[in-house]
């Protein structure tokens, strides 16, 4: 049935005594109440997507408030048909999110400033201010705030070395940071005042709580916001919708993400039915004749087949 389904993102900076004991005993608990996701959990606190029925997230949300470290959590919550997941993790790691940092931020010590998602899109309007998309690569080509920054990382460990490397676009400016649902800003933000800039904000519960504000409606935000779960693509603009990805092929409008048919490459490219099957799923000539190829492997293409077909490219 349509929408009986709840997507949860949520994170909470605080302290869990003994991660391991808790990971076990939180997929256990799971497990028994039927929710599908990825969940990590550190030392510093928990970081999760989960996806269930409404009773089963609903009864989740509950359970997890009902437990003194995470009275504070914040949820934000999608409808959905279905499970966003086909399997439930619980890991644990050292950090919930990895910025490689010889002296880790502690988030609950030092961060920026948090604007609810009305004074952001202000701040947004304002010349003084640079915007930087605190994410990876591939997510910010799905879409971003108009005229943000793109940090040309595949790895948020990578983004601290990114910015020194480009310090000039921010000096005597206002910065802004955001993420998906608020998690890497929190080191982020924390990182750049450690750095000794001064006026750092961040966009408090990310672009997912951006996108259901009843005042901003999403505006400023152009194409769709990537997630790691089976949707890939989430709209977060409610007024008007554009395009920005573009197709790895041709160039063409595009939302559509596959992993290159190579198991050995797996890179995300963007890319419409008719052209993953024009290049065998994969992203160069080598990805395409690789033995391992999964799109050939699939469709049982043979061996002069394949040559023909990369030969009509
Ligand atoms: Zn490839």
């Amino acid at each position: 049935m349509k929408n009986d389904y709840q997507v949860l993102l949520y994170y909470l900076y605080t302290t869990i005594e003994n991660p391991e004991q808790f990971k076990d005993e939180h997929l256990v608990y799971c497990k028994k109440i039927g929710v599908l996701g990825r969940i990590l959990v550190a030392n510093e606190g928990i970081n999760g997507t989960v996806s269930g029925t409404k009773e089963q997230t609903n009864k989740y949300m509950k359970d997890l408030k009902n437990d003194p470290r995470f009275k504070d959590i914040t949820f934000k919550i999608d409808e959905a048909s279905e499970h966003a997941f086909d399997k439930i993790s619980v890991k644990v790691k050292k950090e919930l999110v990895n910025i490689s940092l010889e002296d880790d931020i502690n988030p609950l010590e030092l961060t920026g400033t948090y604007l609810k998602p009305k004074d952001f899109y202000q701040a947004m309007l304002d010349e003084n201010t640079v915007v930087i998309d605190a994410r990876n690569d591939y997510e910010y080509d799905l879409g971003h705030f108009r005229g943000a920054v793109r940090p040309n990382i595949r790895n948020f460990r990578d983004l601290p070395n990114w910015i020194k490397q480009n310090e000039e676009i921010l000096e005597g400016k206002k910065i802004l940071t955001y993420c998906t649902g608020g998690v890497r800003c929190e080191k982020f933000s924390g990182w750049l005042k450690k750095e000794g800039h001064k006026d750092v904000s961040q966009l408090d519960g990310g672009i997912a709580t951006y996108g259901k504000d009843p005042e901003t409606k999403g505006v400023l935000w152009d194409g769709q916001m990537y997630v790691f779960d089976n949707r890939i693509a989430v709209p977060i603009n409610k007024i008007e919708h554009t395009i920005v990805g573009k197709d790895y092929f041709d160039n063409t409008p595009c939302e559509r993400y596959i992993n290159c048919a190579n198991p050995f490459c797996n890179k995300q490219i963007l890319s419409s039915v008719e052209n993953e099957h024009k290049y065998l799923g994969a992203c160069s000539e080598e990805c395409r004749i690789h033995p391992r190829n999964r799109y050939v492997e699939k469709y049982k293409i043979s061996k002069d087949e394949v040559i023909s077909r990369i030969n009509q490219i």
